[in-house]
């Protein structure tokens, strides 16, 4: 499972299949992580340095963060995507077609601009957590989605 948690500072990521539930975020910064509640992570509850400092201490990879660099990034329905946008000039999206056997991720890009700012992880996470929700298998023929649903 793929769960991307945003705010205005921060995106923080969290692959369930990494998770080896050594709950080292829980302890570090019970208020953003709590497995009580649901959804367990709440990034507004707690500062962004504790929150980072919390994810920064995952031993497992689970649990990814970034700043966000006031970048939007949104999923799109209609259009069958998601796409990232720096005020109002779009600068990346992720596309997907609906097919029978579930979604399949064919395209991800991010204008070279903006590289190494965590964007197309976004864009990525963004469709993956979508698809999840809906109990539909995702097909990443685009090599960086593949990267990130089958390089665990
Ligand atoms: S610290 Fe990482 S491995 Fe441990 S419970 Fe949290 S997400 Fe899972």
């Amino acid at each position: 499972m793929h769960r991307l948690y945003e705010n205005n500072d921060i995106s923080v990521f969290w692959d369930s299949d990494k998770c080896f539930h050594a709950k080292k975020c829980v302890t570090g910064c019970p208020e953003a992580f709590d497995i009580t509640k649901k959804p367990w992570i709440n990034i507004d509850n707690a500062p962004t340095a504790k929150v980072w400092q919390a994810v920064s201490n995952c031993p497992s990879g689970a649990l990814t963060v970034t700043y966000n660099h006031d970048i939007k990034v949104s999923f799109d329905e209609q259009n069958n995507r998601s796409v990232a946008f720096d005020k109002d000039v779009q600068i990346g999206e992720c596309d997907f077609d609906i097919m029978s056997e579930g979604w399949e991720i064919y395209h991800t890009e991010v204008d070279p601009e903006y590289s190494g700012r965590g964007i197309a992880k976004r864009l990525v996470y963004s469709v993956l957590q979508e698809a999840e929700r809906r109990k539909l298998n995702v097909i990443p023929t685009c090599s960086y989605a593949r990267k990130i649903v089958v390089n665990k």
